[in-house]
C-alpha cells in the first residue's frame, strides 16, 4: 500500500454535491489502504470572481495583495472537503500551502516551487490522517503567500508527489484524460491511453489547458507517475510517462491552440549585424519571452523582424522597443492581438517527412492563411488569424485523425 497524491480541479469541487463526490473518491482510495494527500483548486470560477472583485477596488493592485486574495479560494474548497470527509467518519486535516511546507521564490502571481518541507504532511500521514492541501499557493522567504500562476494546482500536486516520493499522482478533472485535441471544442477528439512527458509538455505549453506546463516539467524531472482522469466518469484516464508503446508508430499525438498571444512586427530595421541581438536582449532583460520569430530578407538596406509574445506582455514589449526607436533605427512597430497559434505535437514526427506538408495542406483546404511558422523536433506551430483558429484546429485534426483513419497513417 503506497502513497497517492490526488488533485481535483475547480469544476470537480464546484458545489456541495461535487465536494461530496471528491470526498468519496479520496476515502475509497484511503479505504483500500493507501495514504492519501489530496490537492484541491478553488471552486468553479472562484479565482476569476476574486480577480473581478479586486478590479472593482483597485485595477492596479500589487501582485502581493492579489496573491493574498486569490489564495483564499483554495482555502475554502479544502476546508469544505475536509468537513465532508469528517462527516463520513474518516481522520482528515486540511493544510494551507505554508502549513504543507511549499516554499516558493518571490515572483508573486507566478511563483516557482523551490522546495517542499514535508515534515508536517508526513507527521499527519503517520497518524493515518487524510491530508488535504490547498493547490496553487506557497510561501516565500518573506513569509508572504505566493501563487503559482493560473492552473498552478497541478504543479502543487506534482511537487508534493515528488517530495513525498508518492507512488502515483492522479490529476482529476472534468474530461476523461488527455485527448488528441480539446474534446470540448474539436469533433472527433480521441482519448489517449498514454503520452510521453515531452509531448505532454509541448501540448501544455502550446495551449492544452488540461495540465499546467510546469507540472509536466516537474513530473519528468522527478519521474513522477502521472495520470489524468475524470472525477465523474470512473473511466480509465491517460498515463503520462517517459516512454510510450506507440512512440514510433504514431506521427502526432495532438493539436493545440493558444489564443492568448500577440504578434509584434518591427518594420524597417537596418539590415546589419547585431540587430536581432539588440531587439531580443532588450526584451529578455525585462523577462519578456519571445516565441515564433520571423525575419524578412533584407531589401534596400532594411529588414523586418516579427515575433509573438504572450498577450499580457504585448504592451510592455511595444513600449520597450519604442523607447529604443532612435538607437535601433527602425521605421515603426505594428502590434496585433487578432492572431492565434495552432500547433501539432508528436514524438514520431522527427522520423517522418511530410507531416508539415500535411498540416499545411489541411489549412489550404480550409482556405486559412498562415502568417508564421515554427518547428522543432516534436512540434510544428503556425500563426493564423484568431477568427480562423478553431476551424484550423478542426481541419488539421480531421486531416491527421479522421480522414484516413487513426492518425492519418
Ligand atoms: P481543472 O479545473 O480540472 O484544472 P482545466 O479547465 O484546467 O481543469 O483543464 C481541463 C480542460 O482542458 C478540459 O475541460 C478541456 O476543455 C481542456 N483541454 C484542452 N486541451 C485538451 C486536451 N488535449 N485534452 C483534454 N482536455 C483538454
Ligand atoms: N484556482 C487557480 C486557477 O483558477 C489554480 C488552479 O485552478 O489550478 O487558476
Ligand atoms: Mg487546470
Amino acid at each position: 500500500m503506497g502513497l497517492i497524491v490526488q488533485k481535483f480541479g475547480g469544476s470537480s469541487v464546484a458545489n456541495a454535491d461535487k465536494i461530496r463526490n471528491v470526498a468519496r473518491i479520496i476515502t475509497e482510495t484511503y479505504r483500500r489502504g493507501h495514504n492519501v494527500v489530496a490537492v484541491l483548486s478553488a471552486q468553479g470560477d472562484t479565482t476569476d470572481d476574486l480577480i473581478a472583485k479586486a478590479a472593482e477596488i483597485n485595477p492596479r493592485a500589487s501582485k502581493r495583495e492579489m496573491d493574498m486574495l486569490l489564495s483564499t479560494g483554495e482555502q475554502i474548497s479544502c476546508s469544505l472537503c475536509a468537513m465532508a470527509i469528517e462527516a463520513m467518519g474518516y481522520p482528515v486535516v486540511s493544510l494551507t500551502g505554508w502549513q504543507a511546507g511549499i516554499r516558493t521564490n518571490s515572483t508573486y502571481s507566478n511563483a516557482r516551487v523551490k522546495r517542499i518541507l514535508p515534515e508536517r504532511v508526513l507527521a499527519e500521514l503517520d497518524k493515518r490522517s487524510i491530508v488535504i492541501v490547498t493547490g496553487f499557493q506557497g510561501i516565500n522567504k518573506y513569509d508572504d503567500i505566493t501563487t503559482l500562476g493560473r492552473g498552478g494546482s497541478d504543479t502543487s500536486a506534482v511537487a508534493l508527489a515528488a517530495a513525498l516520493q508518492a507512488d502515483l499522482c492522479q490529476i482529476y478533472t472534468d474530461v476523461d484524460g488527455v485527448y488528441t485535441a480539446d474534446p470540448r471544442h474539436v469533433t472527433g477528439a480521441q482519448k489517449l491511453d498514454e503520452i510521453t512527458y515531452d509531448e505532454m509538455l509541448e501540448l501544455a505549453s502550446l495551449g492544452a489547458q488540461v495540465l499546467h506546463n510546469r507540472s509536466v516539467e516537474m513530473a519528468k524531472r522527478y519521474s513522477v507517475n502521472l495520470e489524468v482522469l475524470s472525477s465523474f466518469s470512473g473511466q480509465p484516464g491517460t498515463k503520462v510517462k517517459e516512454v510510450t508503446k506507440n512512440m514510433e508508430k504514431v506521427y502526432i499525438s495532438g493539436v493545440a491552440k493558444d489564443s492568448d498571444i500577440a504578434r509584434v512586427a518591427v518594420i524597417g530595421l537596418p539590415d546589419e549585424p547585431g540587430i536581432a541581438f539588440k531587439v531580443f536582449s532588450a526584451l529578455g532583460k525585462e523577462k519578456i519571452n519571445v516565441d515564433i520569430i520571423l525575419q524578412s530578407i533584407g531589401r534596400h538596406g532594411t529588414k523586418d523582424i516579427s515575433f509573438t509574445v504572450k498577450h499580457e506582455d504585448m504592451d510592455r514589449a511595444k513600449e520597450l522597443l519604442e523607447e529604443r526607436k532612435e538607437a535601433f533605427r527602425f521605421d515603426h512597430i505594428d502590434v496585433v492581438d487578432t492572431v492565434a497559434k495552432v500547433s501539432i505535437v508528436g514524438a514520431g514526427m522527427v522520423n517522418n517527412s511530410g507531416v508539415a506538408s500535411r498540416m499545411f495542406e489541411a489549412l489550404y483546404g480550409a482556405g486559412i492563411n498562415i502568417n508564421m511558422i515554427s518547428t522543432s523536433e516534436i512540434k510544428i506551430s503556425v500563426l493564423v488569424a484568431k477568427k480562423d483558429a478553431d476551424r484550423a484546429v478542426q481541419a488539421i485534426h480531421d486531416r491527421f485523425f479522421n480522414q484516413y483513419g487513426n492518425n492519418g497513417n
